[in-house]
């Protein structure tokens, strides 16, 4: 329902295919593909956690925190939810009034064609509009000569506050999950306030198999768990077949040493009948 190039019945299907044993969706500050995800995978024998991956501000960077096994009709989360997604379309403008600048002529309409909704209108909307037209082979030269910070596309913005997001989870009854921490240009320190922070709101989690991660990443954040004393996750971010460098399914089981999350979650998990 965010960035995805899929329907939630498509990713049921093709997690079921390759292997996969409990499926999340997580889109990006939205629950609304909850149900159809959840109806989807049960139907396919696929048991189902709900899912989301929301946009948090620290220290000046976007960091995502993903919701696992909520209730997702929570007002609180909802309304939340709802309240970040608020500054995409401004954001948006500004990204199109840049691009305009170097050349680039409506990428506002170009990025919502690939999306619909103008508050889910993300940076993999432009993306995509821009390997259209043919400014750029594919999406990952989009970001790194338009998209990221420095480049002409580029419009910081301040999403959620952490505490926020992970309050917004525990008031629904998930678990908050720091996403691919491998992603975020922290320094050291940063990023130590980050998971000391984290854990001081009560977040409970940290993926350390991911597609976003290395080798040196998944060994890294399995100590970081351990040291943090927090739950460890596994996804794949995919979003699209033809943009994904990782497929569901595809990627190496936790480490053995780690507690995966989904144990902490057995009695959110909803199983088939
Ligand atoms: P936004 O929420 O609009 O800032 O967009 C974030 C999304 O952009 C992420 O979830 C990724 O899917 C995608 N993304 C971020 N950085 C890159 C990158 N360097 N290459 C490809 N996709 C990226
Ligand atoms: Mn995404």
């Amino acid at each position: 329902m965010s960035d995805g190039t899929l329907q939630p019945e498509e990713l049921a299907a093709r997690a079921k295919a390759n292997g996969v044993e409990l499926w999340a969706l997580t889109d990006h500050d939205e629950v609304g593909g909850q149900q159809r995800a959840r109806d989807a995978a049960l139907a396919l024998g696929l048991p189902y956690l709900t899912g989301t991956e929301i946009s948090v501000t620290f220290a000046g960077i976007t960091v995502h925190i993903v919701g696992l096994g909520f209730d997702a009709d929570n007002p609180a989360l909802t309304a939340g939810l709802a309240a970040t997604r608020g500054g995409r379309e401004q954001r948006a403008r500004e990204m199109s009034d840049g691009l305009a600048m170097v050349g680039i002529r409506g990428a506002y309409d170009g990025a919502l064609k690939y999306v619909g909704n103008p508050e889910l209108i993300s940076r993999t909307h432009f993306a995509r509009f821009l390997v259209e037209t043919g400014a750029c082979q594919d999406t990952h030269e989009v970001f790194r000569k338009y998209l990221v910070e420095g480049k002409p596309g580029y419009v910081p913005h301040r999403w959620a506050k952490l505490g926020d997001a992970i309050r917004w989870i525990h008031d629904a009854h998930g678990i908050a999950v720091i996403a691919h921490p491998g992603r975020y240009k922290f320094t050291a320190n940063e990023e130590y306030a980050l998971f000391t922070e984290f854990k001081a709101h009560g977040g409970r989690g940290v993926e350390v198999i991911t597609g976003s991660h290395g080798t040196a990443d998944f060994l890294k954040y399995a100590d970081m768990a351990l040291e943090f004393d927090l739950l460890a996750s596994r996804g794949s971010d995919f979003h699209s077949p033809d943009e994904s460098h990782v497929d569901l399914g595809t990627l190496p089981p936790l480490p053995g040493r780690l507690t995966p999350v989904w144990e902490a979650l057995a009695d959110r998990v909803q199983l088939p009948s």
